[in-house]
């Protein structure tokens, strides 16, 4: 299909990340236009060959002419990070356009940044996802957006590419709430499932036999459905979503429960714990590797 100058809608996408670079794949046809830029250049130029995209030069480069502006990158204050200087996003983004900010983010660092493009007429919309590297593969994610219903119902032929279930859950940093409560109890469900396989394979229960009773029972969750029989009874632990990003997330769905006063020490200690097992496991260790923690303590293979 040829390009033409009225239906076309300019995007440039900023962090080709694990789940980044398959997301931004859905924006490289028609009626899309993509520019991307990547800090580490040799993966922007991958990307620029094998899907016919412009390779920005700078941030700045990438926003020049984008009607919307896609980051995708670890933290909220990597996003306000990129925003400075002469080769940052603020350089280039124009007035009237959108940055739609994918990263699993801090909904008050959110704010900061919306109110801060506001003033040059820039629109900010928070739009984490779920649904993992295969789920961006298969444009198959769910999409949490905060921000106007004006700014969301604008931007959703761009999240529809990639998103699945794309819903606008309240003003700017709801999705990042949200996102960050979502994975807050993913990470509770993997740690009380990876103690309680703990506790059987020391207590002599066959793994494959207690994974078959608890999905058939009230103790099941996509952790014990999917996770431990894929990634930790196989050993396999493929690396697509970082402990890191875990731990972070985790952080700030606490650091959301003790802003709104409410009393959480689940969500506390979860999120001390997952912030002790990435100092122990390192920043390229997968989320379900967190049990490993839990077999050293405990002195056992959940496998
Ligand atoms: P990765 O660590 O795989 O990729 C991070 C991306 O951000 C890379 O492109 C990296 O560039 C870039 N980057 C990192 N730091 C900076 C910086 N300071 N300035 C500019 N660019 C930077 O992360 P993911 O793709 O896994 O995750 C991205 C976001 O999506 C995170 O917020 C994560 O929590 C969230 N998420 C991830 C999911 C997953 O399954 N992976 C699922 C749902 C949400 P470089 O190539 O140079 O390292």
């Amino acid at each position: 299909m040829e390009r033409t100058e009225k239906n076309t809608i300019a995007v440039a996408f900023i962090g080709l990340g694990a789940i980044g670079e398959p997301m931004a794949k859905h924006l490289a046809e028609p009626p899309f236009q993509l520019a991307v830029w990547n800090r580490t250049r040799e993966k922007a130029d991958a990307f620029g060959k094998a899907n016919d995209a412009r390779v920005a030069a700078t941030p700045a480069d990438a926003a020049r002419g984008s009607d919307f502006v896609i980051t995708c990158l670890p933290t909220s204050y990597d996003v306000e990070a990129l925003l400075e200087g002469s080769e940052g996003l603020l350089a280039g983004l124009r007035s009237g356009s959108t940055l739609v900010d994918c990263t699993s983010g801090e909904p008050g660092v959110s704010r900061a940044i919306a109110a801060r493009l506001a003033e040059r007429g820039i629109r900010f919309l928070d739009a984490p996802v779920s649904g993992g590297v295969s789920g961006a593969e298969r444009g198959a994610l769910t999409v949490m957006c905060g921000g106007a219903e004006e700014v969301f119902e604008q931007a959703l032929p761009v999240l529809r590419s990639f998103g699945e279930k794309v819903v606008r859950c309240g003003p700017v940093g709801a999705g990042h709430a949200l996102k960050s409560v979502n994975n807050m109890l993913l990470a509770i469900n993997l740690w009380s499932a990876g103690e309680g396989l703990a506790v059987l394979a020391k207590a002599g229960v066959d793994i494959d036999a207690a994974l078959g009773v608890i999905n058939a029972s009230s103790g099941r969750s996509n952790v014990t459905e999917t996770l431990v029989p894929e990634r930790v009874v196989t050993r396999a632990f493929p690396r697509t979503f970082r402990l890191a990003l875990l731990a972070k997330d985790a952080g700030i769905a606490a650091a959301v429960a003790r802003e709104q006063k409410v009393p959480s020490p689940l969500m506390q200690l979860a999120s001390e714990l997952y912030r002790v097992a990435h100092t122990e496991l390192g920043d390229l260790a997968d989320h379900a590797e967190v049990v490993k923690v839990i077999e050293k303590w405990a002195g056992v293979e959940i496998s």
